[in-house]
């Protein structure tokens, strides 16, 4: 006799073939789990490694003023929401984090969502159906991707990464539909290029189209104070609607959208995630709180990351593996998913983590390692980072000088 739980795992035997397909192809992923908190410094299997892969910018993920919100909300008032926003689950301090996130976006209304990820499910669907197109960027995040899916009804249309002319065309191309939307990354997630937003918002006058930023790589890394890609333009009444992560840079966890009342309404009544979903827990609030006070209060913190990514540039560059990019994510093209996999393995094994992204988070010919800078990076660590990518750039043949 077999028991019910062979049986399940004979039934699930197909899993094995595809997990040893993306074996083959280098495309398989596993998890890398390390001990204590989220920091510059970390340890892995008992090693000390030094951290180049994470989103925590400004060392928020670890700091004193996060945690002691945290806890302290936790002590008056409990460990969960209880309930969706829209039946009991909403409290006062969810709404106060909505407010101080709209006086700080500068803006007329927020919704805060429990992800980025989710932000962009509860701003789409809602307001794209029959009749509509969607205009996305070719290297939009996926959480845009399957934004865009969920919106029954309305088309799409991808233009070329950062080409307005390609954008321009499929405007024109749309000239008849009911409402046009174009939405971008502020910063692009792979690549940390910052998008062509003063042209995106001219063309999106011409044409009249809404215009949407998702400033996940953006929020606390651009703009004064760390208001984001579209402050660092200057173009708060030119972008209709904002999506923001507090998981990066903010170093706790939430998503938000930055528009206005109504669309805030809207979400309120149609956005599934807010409606099948919990809200965060009164600490993860508190943290997001707390985070953006400091921000508020100093950019010290943001200084220091720009200072860091600027030393970090030119040191790459003087070893001949300079970085495309214009931020503070760092991606180092190598070409094949075997050969980033190789790199990062080998960086690993000089203590430097830094993941290796390939297919399909990125084409597959331009996978890499992404290597992201913070506030927290000392110079011995930068400097550490940049002699094991010299050592094994040799090793791999992948300086170019
Ligand atoms: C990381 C990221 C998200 C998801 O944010 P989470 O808060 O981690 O869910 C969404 N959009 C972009 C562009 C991102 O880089």
């Amino acid at each position: 006799m077999t028991t019910s739980t062979e049986k399940k795992s004979h039934r699930l035997d197909f899993l094995k073939e595809e997990i040893q397909r993306l074996k083959d192809e280098h495309l398989y992923q596993a998890l890398q789990p390390f001990e204590g908190p989220q920091d510059a410094e970390i340890s892995m299997n008992g090693r000390q490694i030094l951290n180049f892969s994470s989103n925590n910018y400004l060392g928020l993920a670890n700091h004193p003023k996060l945690i002691e919100a945290a806890i302290q909300a936790t002590r008056e008032l409990g460990v969960g929401a209880g309930a969706v926003r829209t039946i009991i689950g909403t409290m006062g301090i969810h709404e106060q984090l909505e407010e101080k996130l709209a006086r700080f976006k500068h803006c007329e209304a927020t919704l805060v969502l429990q992800s980025g990820f989710t932000a962009n499910m509860a701003a789409i669907p809602p307001i794209m159906g029959e009749g509509d197109v969607i205009i996305s960027d070719a290297l939009n995040h996926a959480s845009i991707i399957d934004a865009v899916r969920l919106s029954r009804g309305a088309s799409k249309d991808i233009f070329a990464h950062s080409d307005m002319n390609a954008l321009e065309s499929v405007l024109k191309k749309h000239k008849t539909a009911r409402r046009k939307l174009i939405v971008t990354d502020g910063v692009f997630s792979m690549d940390g290029d910052i998008a062509k937003l003063p042209e995106i918002v001219a063309l999106a006058e011409q044409y009249n189209a809404i215009v949407m930023v998702d400033d996940a790589h953006g929020s606390g890394v651009l703009g004064s104070h760390g208001r984001g890609t579209v402050d660092h333009f200057g173009l708060h009444d030119q972008v209709d609607i904002v999506v923001g992560t507090m998981s990066k840079a903010l170093g706790s966890m939430g998503g938000y959208v930055a528009s206005t009342q109504a669309m805030r309404e809207i979400m309120v009544n149609k956005a599934r995630p807010l409606l099948f979903s919990t809200p965060h827990p009164p600490s993860v609030v508190a943290a997001c709180l707390a985070a953006i006070e400091l921000l508020e209060a100093d950019d010290a913190l943001i200084q220091k990351l720009w200072y860091n990514t600027r030393y970090f540039k030119a040191g790459m560059k003087s070893i001949g593996l300079p970085i495309d990019s214009e931020t503070p994510l760092c991606p180092v093209i190598v070409g094949t998913s075997e050969k980033a996999q190789k790199l990062s393995q080998r960086l690993l094994e000089e203590g430097i983590y830094g993941r290796a992204i390939v297919f399909p988070t990125v084409a597959a010919d331009k996978a890499r390692v992404r290597i992201i800078i913070n506030a927290c990076h000392t110079q011995a660590h930068l400097d550490r980072c940049i002699e094991a990518f010299e050592k094994i750039g040799k090793e791999l043949d992948l300086l170019r000088r």
